[in-house]
């Protein structure tokens, strides 16, 4: 991956941390995708939140797998380490990352694509063995890197940038995650930095796993084929001399949401969503209770948004492996290697 390196300008007059840290030290590289892509919208909330949070970056380590979302790490926590996995299989190595240096704070940058189709089994596995990482869905319903198809959380009707329509049902990372005994379940919108900051700091805060799905428009693939407007119908009525593409300047789209209320927000095509943030009085501790919210919401033809479940009580990965303290990589040797004698008695116990 090739990084363009952001001017660094500090005012003077900047806020600082408790680690006397500007919000621009929490920035990564320039972002490379596409003007007013939502995805830059969550990296900027990221960066919000780690700022917010006096986080040492050096103590953060960013996974992502493919796909337009997986290259956001880039973008914020310059300083922290960071790997760039294969298509769905991030979360193993968050798993090895975490399992190695469990003082380390894991989070995940994926897509729908990366999570619910090629990686739906790493994730589910993720969040049954409660790996304790913050896991971010930037979900927008297409796989923006390879052309605009549709991905497994297209809902169906909604029409490709080449016209087909969908007519597969969605899977709803949230649903699934309530399903299979998450701790940790919020969703927030990429255009509303006020409601995604706070879930995202406690996602952070929680000792388990975390799922923040965040509707993330794709402003390029939302340029759909029947306007004679659109860039593919240009295209069709030209002469190619060369084959290139562009895309175009978009706006981010932004919607602050309130507490119990719908939020009608119109993407960058034309069409239409529904957030309904939760009300103050919803009790976000009881499972069945999300569930039927969830489902509500849905028939209403509503996405809810906000913190739609949690629960500490469940051990995290650690408690149930019962991992050292200790990072691997400070132990001494004696202790990572107990020796021929050792190894010789575990696999007689095989034999
Ligand atoms: Fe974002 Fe879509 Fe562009 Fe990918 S193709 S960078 S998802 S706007």
């Amino acid at each position: 991956m090739t990084f363009i390196v952001k001017p660094r300008l500090v005012h003077a007059g900047m806020p600082r941390n408790s680690l006397g840290l500007t919000l621009r030290d929490y920035e990564g590289a320039m972002s490379t995708l596409c003007a007013g892509c939502g995805h830059d919208s969550v990296s900027a909330a990221l960066v919000q939140a780690f700022f917010e949070l006096d986080m040492p970056q050096e103590q953060v380590a960013k996974m992502s797998g493919i796909g337009c979302s997986s290259k956001t790490p880039a973008y914020f926590l310059r300083g922290a380490h960071g790997i760039n996995a294969v298509h769905g299989r991030m979360p193993a190595v968050a798993t090895g990352a975490a399992g190695a240096n469990r003082t380390l704070c894991a989070i995940g940058v994926s897509g729908d694509g990366d999570s619910l189709s090629i990686g739906l089994g790493q994730f589910a596995h993720a969040i049954r063995r409660n790996l304790d990482m913050l896991y971010v869905i930037e979900n927008n319903g297409v796989y923006g890197l390879t052309k605009g198809q549709f991905s497994a959380s297209a809902d169906v009707g909604s029409a490709a940038k080449k016209g087909e329509v969908n007519q597969q049902p969605p899977i709803d990372p949230v649903l699934l995650a309530l399903t299979l005994g998450a701790g940790f379940i919020a969703r927030g919108f990429s255009g509303d930095k006020p409601q995604l900051v706070p879930l995202i700091k406690a996602a952070i805060r929680h000792r388990g796993f975390a799922l923040v799905d965040v509707l993330s428009p794709c402003v390029t693939f939302n340029d759909h084929e029947s306007s004679t407007k659109s860039y593919a119908h240009v295209r069709k009525h030209d002469v190619e001399m060369v084959h290139a593409d562009f895309v175009p300047h978009a706006e981010p789209i932004v919607a602050e949401s309130e507490a119990g209320k719908v939020t009608p927000v119109t993407l960058h095509d034309g069409a239409r969503v529904l957030l309904r943030r939760v009300s103050q009085d919803y009790d976000a501790s009881d499972r069945a209770n999300a569930f039927t919210h969830l489902v509500e919401c849905q028939a209403r033809g509503e996405i809810p948004t906000g913190l739609l479940f949690f629960d500490e009580a469940r051990a995290d990965m650690h408690g149930i492996a019962n991992t050292v303290d200790e990072p691997l990589a400070t132990l001494p040797f004696a202790q990572l290697c107990p020796g021929a004698e050792a190894l010789d008695k575990l696999q007689a116990r095989w034999r």
